[in-house]
């Protein structure tokens, strides 16, 4: 839509206008200006990557409320990342056989509810994943849920981390299933990649007591696409370090942070370990950076409104369109903004649900809007990702496909 010649037209590659949200496989956010800059400057002299995993450690420290930080390729990154923290702990042999190491406490124990795509993520470390509850959502029971006695009955020195999904419907509590945990000394992961905004939930998991914690730091943080936080206790954060740092070191002169890595901690240096491919570069690093201490400056009220008032607008310029009823839903329930809900009435509209999205898909620009309710006839606009020019863009591209 804007006259500037881009690095895609340049391509020939369409460029896609985002009603679906901050959505991985159509470039996640937009990342803030500032921190490409910065990722400009940080391409420009040698580093060592280390003092800058230092450095982005001790702000994730400041804005989280942990004790250490990390950064990684991406929030999944650092689930791999964090997972084989906590089977290989201390333990250079351990390290150096992942992910194959049986004989370390390498079972990582889900509730059933929370397993997800993502879990491939903690099997990439080496672990087994032990999925428990009875979870039961049909016959009235009650126990629509794992229980926490599911998750402590499973515990055993086989386990390396209880896994938990974080979405604001997620139960057990957190604060529960951490309380189960630490009884057993073991410790809880959470995934929480795309569950800022709000601003509070930076320091809400840490404490409500989480050993470790992942964002995204290309969703709503909008920093570099490939790079992901981990936040968490030392001697974890530390394992990680050892597990994903470039290894190819002289070790009579290799002295990295000490606030990163406690050497004595270690029996020596491992090799290039599981973490490794989940490389991040300088460019990454500083852009994290930047997009981190602007993310927590933000007046993310101010976003709010905005999100809202674009929402609103949208709703009410496709209600008038016979063939579709619109809803408004809440914000901070499945997504984090207030999105339009658009059920679609093939006998009136013309055009079924599924057919609409996949001709916004096929145009020029590709217009995404949120697939996740074809099964309803239905598919939803999400405000975040776009301008108000391009949410009345996105409008008229529907209308036009309308009887
Ligand atoms: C987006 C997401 C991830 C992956 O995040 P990346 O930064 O793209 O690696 C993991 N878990 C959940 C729940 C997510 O929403």
């Amino acid at each position: 839509m804007s006259d500037n010649e881009s690095i895609y037209d340049e391509l020939d590659v369409p460029t896609v206008i985002n009603a679906a949200s901050t959505k991985t496989r159509i470039g996640g956010s937009l990342i803030r200006p500032e921190a490409a800059e910065a990722m400009v400057s940080a391409s420009e002299s040698f580093v060592r990557i280390s003092d800058l995993q230092a450095k982005a450690s001790e702000l994730i420290s400041d804005v989280t409320g942990s004790e250490a930080g990390y950064v990684a390729s991406g929030a999944a990154a650092c689930l791999t990342l964090g997972t084989a923290a906590c089977i290989a702990d201390t333990d250079l042999s351990v390290m150096d056989q992942l992910p194959h190491a049986d004989d370390a406490p390498n079972e990582v124990i889900m509730p059933r509810t929370h397993r997800n795509g993502y879990d491939h993520a903690l099997r990439l470390a080496g672990a087994h994943i032990v999925d428990v509850g009875n979870n039961d959502n049909h016959l009235g029971t009650g126990s629509v849920n794992t229980e926490l006695w599911e998750i402590e009955a499973a515990i055993s020195d086989k386990t390396a981390a209880v896994m938990y999904m974080q979405k604001s419907y997620s139960q057990p509590e957190l604060t529960d299933v951490v309380d189960v945990a630490h009884k057993h000394d073991v410790p809880v992961i959470v995934d929480a990649a795309a569950e800022l905004p709000p601003k509070r939930n930076l320091t809400r998991f840490i404490e409500e007591g989480a050993d470790l914690v992942v964002y995204s730091g290309g969703k709503a943080i909008r920093g570099p696409q490939a790079s992901g936080i981990l936040a968490g206790k030392q001697d974890l954060i530390e394992s990680a370090a050892m597990q994903h740092l470039d290894m190819h070191v002289a070790e009579s002169v290799w002295e990295p942070p000490a606030d990163l890595i406690d050497l004595d901690r270690f029996a020596g240096v491992p090799r290039q370990g599981i973490g490794r491919p989940l490389k991040v570069g300088k460019e990454e690093l500083a852009g994290l950076i930047r997009a981190l201490q602007l993310f927590v400056e933000e007046d993310h009220d101010a976003n709010v409104t905005e999100w809202t008032e674009r929402t609103e607008s949208m709703a009410s310029a496709l209600k008038a369109e016979p063939g579709l009823s619109i809803t408004v839903t809440e914000g901070e329930k499945t997504a984090v903004a207030p999105e339009v809900y658009v059920r679609v009435d093939p006998e009136v509209a013309g055009i079924d649900a599924t057919a609409l999205v996949g001709e916004l898909r096929r145009e020029d620009p590709r217009v995404f809007v949120g697939p996740d309710h074809l099964h309803e006839s239905a598919f939803t606009v999400n405000p975040m990702c776009l301008t108000d020019d391009e949410a009345d863009y996105v409008v008229e591209r529907v209308r036009s496909y309308l009887d």
